[in-house]
């Protein structure tokens, strides 16, 4: 199959909201605009759907739940298996899409397609594999049947730094369990999530069982959605500061809530790591996908006595970089996903550099079209800085040395977030100990990128509750259910 060009491609992907089935304007037919952030300009124009829109989203979803829930297993896990195929086959144009809208460089889209779709494979093996418990009580006078229901209709709310893998990380377990659902992607990504579910309708999904929202009035979509008693789960992915927010709206209903929010990772290398490999994990801990990752490495805390070696050899690494429009060929480095970000960056680089820190590399926002920023690194970064403290989401290197084992310990966990760590050592036991120290809800131990489908993803502290993939992540999807029958 031949690819077809960028206008080609964004004439024919789908800008309505998907509805029952069809896709439709949005009411008195408003739309927005999807920008390429590598130019600024508007590459696609989308419907922009009003409360009332979402509710007609949550209408299919409910309806179509009963028959979603009946269907067997197998059934839906052969839709999944199918809609994982389709992805494969179509992967050129979904690469296009993804790089056109978020700006990752076109072989790190490559990479979230091979991440993203795994999960749609990993939760069709799962969709046959839901089961329960029989067995006699301990006083021997009944029999306990424990078995698993569809939690019902779900609203799942996705973040636009990673638009495929969000949006598969969610859709395919609650699909896998019954679940019929309504998906907002965020109004700076749509379009990959649009695509997407328009292959799990080419799939054989049935009308109703996925709705898709594009808004940009995201909270006035939304709050009506969660407020509604037939909806019975929200998943939410993004901020933490929106998650708190959309927490307290579910409350009111007690509606089940999972969160993947912020992250503030900690990457330890000790004086004993060995530093190509901890070179190597920082680069992708950090650079992949420019830096705007919940799981990109946020503070480098490096054993002075390998801190200026390490500082010196990621510069070199940064130099190499070349930094441009993700789909020309050879760049590593894409713009970030608008000017806010880069002066989020700005502001960030220029707070450590006014309170001591060193300037290495890089340091500006660049000069050109779209929204860039230098890859940078920072070294002796000082103790209430604010890039110790907040998201950075940028590709920015920021190396605090430290003395102690128990020091980098305590300048890790020093933060309300806890998705994940990174520690190098070639200490078995240190490695051992640090599992059981640091306060996140993932650890990559030598290495620099620990997300995988089968793997169960999420956060402890504010970066959240639930997890998302693995044997866990189903189970975010389904109900306990429990009978008691007298003995017969
Ligand atoms: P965001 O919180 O601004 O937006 C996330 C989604 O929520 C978008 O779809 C947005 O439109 C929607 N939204 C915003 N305000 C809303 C409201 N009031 N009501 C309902 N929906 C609303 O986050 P973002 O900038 O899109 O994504 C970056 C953030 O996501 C970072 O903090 C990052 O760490 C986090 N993230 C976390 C994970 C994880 O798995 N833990 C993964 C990716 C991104």
């Amino acid at each position: 199959m031949t690819v077809p060009t960028e206008s080609d491609l964004l004439e024919a992907a789908p800008s309505g909201l998907f509805i029952a089935g069809e896709w439709r304007p949005a009411t008195g037919e408003a739309t927005f605009d999807v920008f390429d952030p590598s130019t600024g300009l508007s590459i696609k124009t989308v419907a922009d759907g009003s409360p009332a829109d979402g509710r007609a989203a949550l209408d299919a979803a409910v309806e179509a739940a009963p028959g979603w829930a009946s269907t067997p297993p197998r059934v839906r896990a052969e839709i999944l298996r199918r809609a994982f195929d389709l992805l494969q086959q179509r992967r050129d144009e979904v690469a296009l899409l993804m790089t056109l809208e978020m700006g990752k460089p076109l072989a790190e889209a490559y990479g979230e397609i091979a991440y993203g779709g795994e999960f749609l494979r990993w939760f069709s093996e799962e969709a046959v594999r839901i089961s329960g418990r029989y067995g006699s009580n301990p006083e021997g006078t009944g029999r306990m049947i424990v078995s698993q229901r569809p939690v019902g209709p779900c609203y799942l709310i996705t973040p636009w730094n990673f638009p495929l893998a969000m949006a598969t990380r969610k859709l395919a377990p609650a699909l896998a369990a019954g679940c019929t659902v309504v998906i907002k992607p965020a109004e700076l990504t749509p379009l990959t999530t649009m695509y997407l579910v328009s292959l799990l309708a080419e799939a054989g999904l049935p009308a109703g069982v996925v709705n898709v929202i594009t808004t940009t009035d995201s909270a006035g979509v939304s709050e009506p959605i969660i407020a509604d008693p037939r909806l019975r789960k929200l998943s939410f992915t993004g901020s933490t500061p929106v998650g708190r927010r959309l927490m307290k709206q579910a409350a009111e209903n007690v509606l089940r809530t999972s969160m993947e929010l912020g992250g503030n990772a900690p990457f330890v290398v000790f004086g004993d790591a060995d530093l190509d490999k901890a070179v190597d994990g920082a680069m992708l801990a950090k650079f992949r996908n420019i830096g705007q990752a919940c799981t990109a490495a946020n503070r480098f805390i490096v054993h002075e006595s390998v801190a200026a070696e390490f500082a010196t050899r990621v510069t070199a690494r940064v130099n190499e970089f070349r930094v441009g429009r993700g789909t020309d060929e050879g760049v590593t480095i894409g713009p970030l996903i608008n000017e806010k970000a880069v002066s989020k960056a700005s502001h960030l680089v220029d707070d450590a550099v006014s309170r001591g820190a060193t300037l290495l590399v890089g340091g500006s926002p660049i000069d050109r079209a779209g929204t860039f920023y230098e890859p940078t690194v920072l070294t002796d970064v000082r103790a209430g800085s604010e890039i110790l403290r907040e998201e950075i989401f940028g590709p920015v290197v920021s190396i605090v040395p430290f003395e102690t084992e128990d020091d980098a310990v305590r300048i890790a966990n020093d933060t309300e977030f806890g998705l994940v760590s990174y520690v190098f050592t070639e200490d078995f036991a240190r490695g051992q100990r640090m599992i059981d120290r640091l306060e996140t809800g993932m650890m990559g131990l030598n290495v620099g990128v620990v997300s995988n489908a089968a793997a169960p993803f999420g956060g402890v502290k504010q970066s959240g509750v639930g997890r998302e993939g693995g044997l866990e992540g189903i189970h975010e999807y389904l109900e306990t259910k429990y009978t008691l029958t007298p003995d017969p």
